[in-house]
């Protein structure tokens, strides 16, 4: 049976639980690797993501104004 095991998150360099049922669900993905990162730095993550999408949905935007001077 898993145990609880504290990992350091290489993001921001604090410990943070990788939990047993956690360890479950990553080994039924099939994931061999622990995860890098805890899960405040994971969400920021996904964050900064979502702000890249709205930044190629901001340069369409700009060669559309180009176009309609051009
Ligand atoms: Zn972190």
């Amino acid at each position: 049976m898993a145990e609880d095991r504290t990992l350091k998150c290489k993001e921001c360099g604090r410990d943070f639980t990788f939990t047993a049922g956690e360890q479950e669900f990553y080994s039924e993905k099939g994931f061999q690797n622990d995860p890098a990162r805890c899960p405040a730095c994971r969400r920021a993550r996904k964050a900064a993501r979502y702000q890249t999408y709205s930044q190629t949905g901001l340069r369409g935007g700009y060669t559309m104004y180009r176009a309609r001077r051009m």
